[in-house]
């Protein structure tokens, strides 16, 4: 058996996290899963509902093929298995928002089987695999207006299209399992099949957690139901799992439940004890055919889609040479991959993934920016790094026309022009500034020898009298031969 990726510790000894997700991601579509009502986000209370989506007698549904094309091109996004053939089943529950009495979804046989998905995690590559990925609707939504008491009902979203991502129980920590959600999002928003707007419901995660002792089978977990954000899946997990420990340390056991999650305090709490798949009554939708693709058209749907977020990944520690933290962070969205390849064009890959994770991303955060309003172009960016590399400018003042490109705009090379930044190669000019302070500091001059480590002193000086535009090089050689130190 391998040894376990991480480890908590309690009170006796210690426990293994083990997390599983079901992903719940709206496709991009301007209308419904078996309707054509409008899908949009937004509108007022049931505008959007069709005689469809509010279950009128008599009513029939009828796929929605865009919705399918964008589950198959999500299977394929995960390495998975595509199905050919798949089936439409009927999952039975009554609630107010869901007026036909059953739920349409996949249950034996869906869309997307088995796939897989790198996720980065401290600089290390996890695999983590996906169970399946199937197509189902949406259900309304109940709003409790609670002075005066009373309950309404919203369609709008009955009947929306979602495509639940299930993941293999192969997580292991809360950054993993935040970062597995993190790349699921990513992976959605390269493929354009899911707009990954968590605040708008466009993304919700169950998340499965059980812990167990190293070696041991997994243990009973618990779901904690519709969480919307990576920072909340990683406080669920945490505490659910600190929560289980300690009731199994205390000599409890861990009901099978589904929990709630409370934003406010981080905190899981039991919603209902779970029901079993029995208990849904599944059956295939009569009204529905089974659903059955073209393989050829499952190709062409192959032979469309971009390059996606790993393909990249790779290549830019291939081309570019950049470690597994910098290639990740920079495929992590279509417009910083994008920007970061003008900006490496025909330069030092790695000094420019420098350039753009560190200063440009350091900035943008700081002000709060997204990449597309990036007050630096990425043409620009490149022009500053090409200053430095053929000596106009060096490392440190480059760092001061960065911040001035990006509070005011502009070109490097004329802020280098019209701000006096050139560096200064004159080796007559630096030897000038360094006779200067060797005239006024004899003291200094006579302790060098000694303590070379004062050597960096003069170095400092004369970049202060040169206002930093100083070639440093020449500067160190020139004190070196004037100073007689080694
Ligand atoms: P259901 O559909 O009833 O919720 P599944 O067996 O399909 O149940 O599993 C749902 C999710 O729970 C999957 O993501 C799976 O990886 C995860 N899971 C299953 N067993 C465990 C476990 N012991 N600990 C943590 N996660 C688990
Ligand atoms: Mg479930």
């Amino acid at each position: 058996m391998s040894e376990p990726r991480k480890l908590l510790k309690g009170e006796t000894g210690d426990w293994e996290v083990v997390i599983g997700l079901e992903v719940h991601a709206q496709v991009a579509s301007k209308s419904k899963l078996f309707s054509g009502a409008s899908a949009e986000y937004g509108a007022g209370p049931n505008e959007n509902v069709s005689l469809v989506d509010a279950a009128m007698p008599g009513m029939l549904p009828v796929i929605n093929k865009f919705c399918v094309e964008q589950a198959v091109k999500t299977g394929l996004g995960l390495n998975a298995k595509i199905n050919c053939w798949s089936r439409f089943d009927r999952k039975n529950y009554f609630y107010p928002d869901l007026p036909q009495g059953y739920q349409i979804s996949q249950y034996k046989d869906p869309i997307v089987g088995e796939g897989e998905v790198e996720v980065e995690v401290d600089g290390e590559e996890i695999r983590v695999g996906v169970e399946r990925l199937h197509l189902e609707q949406d259900a309304g939504k109940s709003i409790h207006d609670l002075s005066p008491k009373e309950s309404y009902v919203d369609l709008n979203r009955s009947g929306v299209a979602l495509m639940e991502i299930v993941s293999r129980p192969d997580m292991r920590s809360a950054d993993e399992a935040a970062a597995y959600f993190s790349k699921l999002r990513t992976i959605l928003r390269y493929l354009g099949t899911c707009d990954g707007n968590m605040e708008e419901g466009s993304m919700r995660a169950d998340v499965n957690v059980s812990v167990r002792r190293p070696g041991e089978p997994l243990g009973t977990r618990t779901e904690t139901k519709n969480i919307n954000s990576i920072r909340y899946v990683k406080q669920a997990v945490e505490y659910e799992a600190r929560r289980q420990i300690e009731v199994l340390e205390r000599g409890g056991k861990i009901d099978q439940e589904t929990r709630l999650f409370n934003v406010a305090t981080g905190e899981t709490r039991t919603m209902r004890s779970k029901e079993d798949a029995h208990d849904y009554r599944y059956f295939p939708d009569p009204d529905l055919l089974p659903l059955e693709l073209d393989p050829d058209w499952v190709e062409s749907i192959k032979a469309g889609l971009p390059e996606l977020p790993d393909a990249k990944k790779h290549r830019f520690m291939r081309d570019y040479g950049l470690s597994l933290y910098d290639a990740a962070v920079l495929s992590q969205d279509r417009a910083k991959a994008d920007y970061f390849e003008t900006v490496a064009g025909g330069r030092d890959g790695k000094l420019a993934a420098n350039w753009v994770t560190t200063e440009l991303f350091g900035a943008l955060n700081k002000s709060g920016k997204e990449i597309a309003e990036s007050p630096i172009s990425a043409a620009q960016l490149g022009k500053l790094i090409d200053l430095i590399a053929d000596d106009t400018i060096s490392g440190r003042i480059a760092k001061d026309v960065f911040a001035i490109m990006f509070e005011t705009g502009g070109d490097p090379e004329r802020i280098v022009e019209e701000r006096g930044l050139k560096q200064v190669t004159d080796t007559g000019a630096i030897e000038a500034a360094i006779d200067a302070i060797i005239a006024a500091n004899p003291d200094q001059v006579a302790q060098v020898k000694e303590k070379p480590k004062t050597f960096g002193w003069f170095v400092g000086q004369v970049m202060k009298s040169t206002g930093g535009k100083a070639n440093p090089q020449a500067v160190n050689e020139i004190l070196k031969k004037k100073l007689g130190v080694e």
